[in-house]
């Protein structure tokens, strides 16, 4: 543990520097070293809600003179942390949960601090983003990051719309009041057939990992009152992919055929073209027959 904590120490962390320190999503063991390090060593942070994040860090025995950078005074307050930054303090800006920037103030700040020259250093840790895709499954390989989708049902289904033919999966972080009409909205949007992971309360006592259809995602919710409770991070399946038309590789299978044997024929083709070797064995078969008769 002390060789560790030498590690945390061990890095240089400059002065006049902002640093993105990520915090707990439920449980406040999960906090890094380096991040300890860096509350520890900063002058000032810059939280979302100072007293929430009193309260964090007197956790870790740690207190400091705080500013509040939040949603509705992230500019104007950026020009005060300009203004210690100028000082030579370094500062850490931490949000109430979870990594700053990702549904969360941080990202005008940064804007701010980077064009003033000062440099900004992140520290990576907890996010519901980054800890609901960990236990996604194979699934789940590019995503896209929407967040929370707009309250309104008309701007809603047509966010949806936008997002409804990409391959990748889609993440959206949602509310308890909120949760089963999102959901609902996604059938909508997205169709029945997906794959959905509700991600429910992660790393605190309720947690719960619950994956099923995008159909069966109402009712499972309904099933249970305690299921519709908490924090949600919901990941959707992307659109399914569309299929090569059967004859879209019929000429090289033509030209394969002349030489080589139906299956050689397939074989050849599937690794040229990436197709499905089964289909591919299909459809040369037919066409062998057909230059047959
Ligand atoms: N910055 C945070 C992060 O890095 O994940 C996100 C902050 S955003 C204002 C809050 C939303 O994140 C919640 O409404 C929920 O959708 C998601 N979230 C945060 N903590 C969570 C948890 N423990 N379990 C599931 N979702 C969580």
């Amino acid at each position: 543990m002390t060789q560790l904590t030498d590690l945390a120490q061990g890095q240089h962390y400059p002065a006049g520097a902002l640093y993105i320190v990520a915090t707990p999503i439920g449980n406040v063991a999960d906090i890094t070293l380096r991040a300890l390090h860096v509350l520890g060593l900063a002058d000032r942070i810059a939280a979302e809600d100072t007293r929430n994040t009193a309260q964090l860090l007197a956790r870790y025995g740690i207190a400091k003179p705080s500013i509040a950078v939040h949603e509705h005074n992230e500019r104007s307050a950026a020009e005060r942390v300009i203004e210690h930054l100028r000082n030579g303090e370094r500062i850490a800006c931490v949000s109430d949960a979870g990594t700053p920037g990702i549904s969360d103030p941080g990202a005008k700040l940064v804007d701010a601090v980077r064009d003033a020259g000062f440099p900004v250093i992140p520290l990576p840790g907890a996010s519901a983003l980054t800890t609901a895709l960990s236990a996604a499954g194979a699934w789940v390989q590019a995503f896209t990051f929407v967040g929370f989708l707009a309250t309104k049902s008309k701007q809603r289904a047509a966010q949806l719309q936008a997002y409804a033919k990409q391959p990748a999966a889609l993440v959206f972080y949602e509310a308890p009041h909120r949760i089963v009409e999102t959901v609902r909205a996604l059938v909508d949007a997205l169709g029945g057939d997906r794959q959905l992971l509700i991600a429910r309360e992660l790393t605190k006592l309720h947690e719960s990992l619950h994956r099923c259809t995008l159909a069966e995602g109402p009712t499972w919710l309904a099933g249970d009152a305690n299921r519709q409770r908490g924090e949600f991070v919901l990941v959707v399946e992307g659109a399914p992919q569309q299929e090569d038309a059967d004859d879209a590789h019929d000429a090289l299978l033509a030209m394969l055929l002349e030489e080589l044997s139906v299956s050689s024929a397939a074989r050849l083709a599937a690794t040229l073209t990436g197709a499905s070797r089964n289909a591919l064995y299909a459809r040369a078969l037919l066409l062998s027959k057909s230059a047959e008769e």
